[in-house]
């Protein structure tokens, strides 16, 4: 009788911490991995951060499963990129918004007139904002300011950790500012299986061209493989490059183009653009990723 009394009593305290748990910590879900990446940074150990897409995980083909469904219902915020990056969830979204749930697309909230305009997305602006870094800098205070209306009584570190992260993202500027200077304007050429690199381009002077456009939910055909392996034997492009979260084969195709009138190429390695690495690794982490990315892309060039 006594025994079982105490494992009533254990297992009340058990439950009861759990729920104290619950209600102290903020429940966020996050949508890429880029996101999820920074509000962990920005949280720390006051919020609890519900990642939906993985390592390698293409955002622009990504379905909420039902599972991803009950998360996003169940979160006290949502943090997403939004201008149309997540294609298919833009319906769970606007399903939820008669919901009293703070929603944040991180990317609609930036001020609009230096975005790169695109007829492809229905935003009308190109989505992969994060590879300017500027703007990541902004997502850092944006996500600061939410956190901190939701639990204001942590407000302040909140707004102390994205000060922290913003640091680390001006040195990492320094930093891969210095690795592009070692490379010539006219071989800053990045080809890549689909157009996610603009702002990374316009920022560091690349001329950008991808093969499939810029979503991925339009494959890449004979005639756009003719005409950029063409441009490649042009301009004496030393390398072009996989992606981490985009299928090898349209890249392959166009490798086999260029070879295929007698000129060298290379797939240099895989960049990572619409998702991080895996968790637990630098490239894991979105800077991590940034400077894996850089140094591979002037490696393989020079
Ligand atoms: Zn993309």
């Amino acid at each position: 009788m006594k025994r079982i009394f105490i494992i009533i009593l254990t297992l009340a305290a058990f439950s009861c911490n759990n729920t104290s748990e619950k209600s102290e910590k903020l429940n966020v879900v996050t949508t890429t991995t880029m996101i999820t990446d920074l509000v962990k940074n920005i949280g720390g150990d006051l919020v609890e951060v519900n990642g939906l897409m993985g390592a390698g995980v293409d955002p622009h083909l990504y379905k909420a499963s039902e599972g991803d469904v009950s998360k996003l219902y169940n979160a006290d915020v949502i943090f997403y990129n939004g201008l149309h990056l997540e294609g298919k969830l833009v319906e769970v979204f606007e399903k939820m918004e008669s919901s009293d749930k703070t929603q944040v697309a991180l990317a609609d909230r930036l001020d609009k007139t230096n975005l790169i305009g695109s007829d492809y997305f229905a935003s009308n602006y190109d989505p992969h904002v994060w590879f300017n870094i500027d703007y990541f800098k902004e997502f850092a205070n944006q996500v600061a300011s939410v956190l901190g209306e939701k639990d204001p009584a942590n407000a302040s570190v909140y707004t102390e950790n994205a000060k922290a992260y913003n640091a680390k993202l001006d040195a990492l500027q320094k930093e891969i500012s210095a690795v592009i200077q070692s490379l010539p304007v006219e071989k800053r050429i990045l080809v890549t299986a689909h157009d996610a690199f603009n702002y990374f381009g316009s920022a560091y002077e690349f001329q950008v061209v991808g093969l499939q456009g810029l979503s991925t939910a339009t494959e890449a055909g004979v005639q756009d493989v003719q005409r950029l392996s063409d441009f490649i034997i042009e301009n004496d492009v030393k390398a072009i490059f996989v992606e981490s979260s985009v299928p090898r084969r349209t890249i392959e195709a166009l490798e086999q183009a260029v070879r295929s009138k007698d000129h060298d190429v290379k797939i240099g390695g895989s960049l990572y653009s619409d998702a991080l690495g895996d968790p637990g690794t630098d490239e894991g982490t979105y800077i991590g990723m940034f400077r894996y990315n850089v140094n591979t892309i002037v490696n393989e060039l020079k």
